[in-house]
């Protein structure tokens, strides 16, 4: 007759097959399952804190740009002025980047911010723009254009790299383009919803296929609950698409 003893979780009489074997083997598949499941659960909250980390670093590099761009202007401009007054029109903002170590594009692009008229700093003021953003719309080519572009980039949410793409030079032309960034944007924003919500349910099939008795048996009765909720919600939302 072969030893046997009780189970220390189910209680269940069992035959030991390893030395130290306490539980089952069928308590032995949920306890290396839940142990698998909490791996996974620390795991993903640890990438929910990286995320947060990812996203705010963004914000933390966009103050930092904004105030050097801002240092940067400060010194640019008055330089440029003190150049002009020790060179005349010889002295070029080429010149004046070269003089500072300054690739010209950079230069450029902050020097920009002198053409900045008085309402589009007083936006800059209320925290509505980032320098960064003034200083590439002043870049363009149709300033003219300045109070219309700074609009539709606060209020459409333009990236910087976006703003280059706002510069034609009519009114109509750039509502032609801001109506192809905001298709865009629609687009992927689409396209996100929709392999969101297929990972949503592939996920959940997944767990279609789970064997029940895999759940701590006192959560059973609350996952039923859930799952009879949410066929009904499924129902519906099927019946308005
Ligand atoms: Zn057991």
């Amino acid at each position: 007759m072969a030893y046997s003893r009780p189970c220390k979780k189910c209680g269940e009489t069992f035959q030991p097959t390893g030395k130290l074997s306490w539980v089952c083997e069928n308590c032995k598949k949920i306890i290396s399952k839940e142990l698998h499941d909490k791996r996974r659960a620390t795991n993903k909250k640890k990438t929910e804190g990286y995320k947060v980390e990812y996203f705010a670093n963004k914000q933390k590099l966009d103050e930092i740009r904004d105030n050097v761009t801002i240092q940067k202007w400060k010194i640019l401009s008055r330089n440029y002025k003190l150049g002009k007054r020790i060179w005349g029109v010889k002295f070029t903002r080429e010149k004046l980047a070269e003089d500072l170590d300054l690739p010209y594009a950079t230069a450029l692009r902050c020097l920009s911010l002198d053409r900045c008229n008085e309402r589009n700093w007083e936006l800059y003021k209320q925290g509505k723009i980032s320098s960064f953003k003034l200083a590439m719309i002043c870049s363009l080519k149709n300033y003219e254009f300045q109070d219309k572009i700074v609009d539709i980039v606060i209020k459409d949410e333009i990236s910087t790299s976006q703003i280059k793409e706002l510069n034609v030079d009519n009114i109509k032309d750039m509502n032609v383009v801001r109506h192809e960034l905001a298709i865009a944007k629609g687009y992927s924003r689409e396209n996100s919803a929709y392999s969101n919500f297929k990972i949503w349910i592939n996920r959940g099939e997944r767990f279609m296929k789970m064997n029940p008795c895999a759940l701590p048996k006192d959560k059973i009765e609350d996952i039923k609950l859930e799952l009879k909720k949410l066929k009904k919600d499924i129902k519906e939302y099927v019946e308005i698409m």
